[in-house]
C-alpha cells in the first residue's frame, strides 16, 4: 500500500508499509509562504485530533507573523529597524542559536543578508534590476558578528544599518521544533508534518519507520527514498524560486562572499537531523558550500545527514544514512 500524503516541494512523505494503512487526521494549512499539511496519526490525552490542529495552525500563523521580514509589526521587523529590541526568550535564543550555526558554517548560513535578498528582490511583484557595483560592496561581510545580544535584558541590536537579519533559511525548521514541542505536550505520538517540503516525523507509522521521497530536480519526481524514524528533513535547491532579469535567472540561495547566487556543484542537497533549525539551516549552508565541502565539513562535525543531487548528476549520501536512502533508477531495476 502506498499512499502520497503532499506533493509539494522538494522532499515528499510517501507512507509504505506492509502492515495494516492507518488513515490520519489530516489539516492542510498556509503560513510561512507555503503550503503545510499537518497528519495526525495516534495521540492519546484529553484534546481531539480537530482541536490540537486548530492550535498548531494558530501556533505556526503566529510564529509567520513574529519571524517575517516583510511583516512590518514582526519581531525581525522591529530589530531591522535599529531598535534596541527586547524580545521573547525562544526567539532570542533561537537567534543565538542562528548566529552559532553561522559561525560553525564560516558564514555559509548567514541570517544577515536581507538588504542582499531585498535588492536581488526574490518574491516581489515589482523588480528593480540590483544594481551589481552596489551588491559588490555588500560580500563577504559576515555581519553576525556584528549582532549585539544583552543575555541580562534578552534584547539585542544590530550594530549597523548596513545589513538587515533574514530568516527565510532557518524559520520553517525553527517552526518545526516548536510545533515538535506543542504536538508531542498534546498527546500526539504518531504524525508527520509538511512544511512546504521541510518535514518533521513524531514517533513511527504503525511501528514502521516513514518513507521519504527526495526530489532532485525542477521536475519535482522522486529521485530516491529514505527511510526515516522521528527527525527532521530540509532541502535546498535554486530552481524553485528565483528572478529574472534580462532574461538571466537568479535563484535565492546567496553566497555571502559575493552577494550573488551561490554556484556551487550543488543541484539539490537534503540534510535530515534530529533538529528543525539545524536541518534547515545546513540545507541552505551546504547548498553555498559545495559538496566537497559539505563532507570535510560533516567529517569534523558529524550533525547531520545529507544527500546531494549535483549539478553534473552525481549522487553523494553521508555514510549515516547510505543503508536507508534507494535511489528510484536501482528501485526500477
Ligand atoms: P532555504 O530555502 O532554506 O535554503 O532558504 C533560502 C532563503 O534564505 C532565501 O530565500 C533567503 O531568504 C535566505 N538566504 C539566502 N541565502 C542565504 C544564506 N547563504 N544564508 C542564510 N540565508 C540565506
Ligand atoms: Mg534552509
Amino acid at each position: 500500500m502506498k499512499k502520497l500524503i503532499c506533493a509539494l516541494g522538494a522532499a515528499v512523505l510517501l507512507i509504505t508499509g506492509c502492515s495494516q494503512t492507518k488513515e490520519p487526521y489530516v489539516r492542510h494549512t498556509f503560513a510561512f509562504d507555503t503550503y503545510i499539511t499537518i497528519s495526525i496519526y495516534e495521540h492519546d490525552g484529553e484534546y481531539t485530533t480537530g482541536e490540537i490542529c486548530d492550535g498548531a495552525a494558530s501556533m505556526l500563523a503566529e510564529l509567520d507573523d513574529t519571524l517575517s521580514v516583510k511583516k512590518e509589526q514582526s519581531v525581525i521587523s522591529k530589530i531591522n529597524s535599529g531598535e534596541q529590541s527586547q524580545i521573547d526568550a525562544s526567539i532570542y535564543y533561537m537567534l543565538k542559536n542562528c548566529v552559532d550555526l553561522c559561525e560553525l558554517t564560516d558564514g555559509a548560513f548567514d541570517i544577515t543578508l536581507g538588504n542582499i535578498s531585498e535588492m536581488w528582490g526574490f518574491g516581489e511583484e515589482a523588480l528593480q534590476k540590483p544594481d551589481f557595483d552596489k551588491l559588490k560592496d555588500y560580500a563577504g561581510k559576515q555581519n553576525y558578528k556584528n549582532i549585539e545580544f544583552d543575555d541580562g535584558s534578552l534584547s539585542m541590536k544590530l550594530k549597523s544599518g548596513d545589513f538587515s537579519l533574514d530568516l527565510g533559511a532557518a524559520a520553517k525548521g525553527y517552526a518545526l521544533d516548536m510545533l515538535n514541542g506543542y504536538l508531542v505536550n498534546a498527546g500526539v505520538t504518531s504524525a508527520s508534518v509538511d512544511l512546504g517540503g521541510s518535514i518533521m516525523t513524531i514517533g513511527s507509522y504503525n511501528g514502521e519507520n516513514w518513507t521519504v521521497s527526495v526530489t532532485s530536480d525542477e521536475t519535482n519526481s522522486t529521485a530516491g527514498t529514505l527511510s526515516v524514524g522521528e527527525t527532521y528533513i530540509a532541502t535546498s535547491n535554486g530552481f524553485n524560486r528565483f528572478v529574472e532579469y534580462d532574461g538571466v535567472k537568479y535563484h535565492h540561495i546567496i553566497d555571502p562572499d559575493t552577494a550573488f547566487p551561490a554556484q556551487s556543484d550543488v543541484k539539490s542537497v537534503t540534510v535530515i537531523t534530529a533538529n528543525g533549525l539545524i536541518a534547515d539551516a545546513l540545507s541552505t549552508a551546504f547548498y553555498v558550500m559545495g559538496s566537497e565541502k559539505t563532507e570535510a565539513f560533516i567529517k569534523e562535525y558529524p550533525i547531520a545527514d545529507y544527500i546531494i543531487f549535483t549539478t553534473d548528476g552525481q549522487t553523494v549520501i553521508s555514510s549515516g544514512i547510505a543503508d536507508s536512502y534507494e535511489s528510484a533508477q536501482t528501485a526500477d531495476e
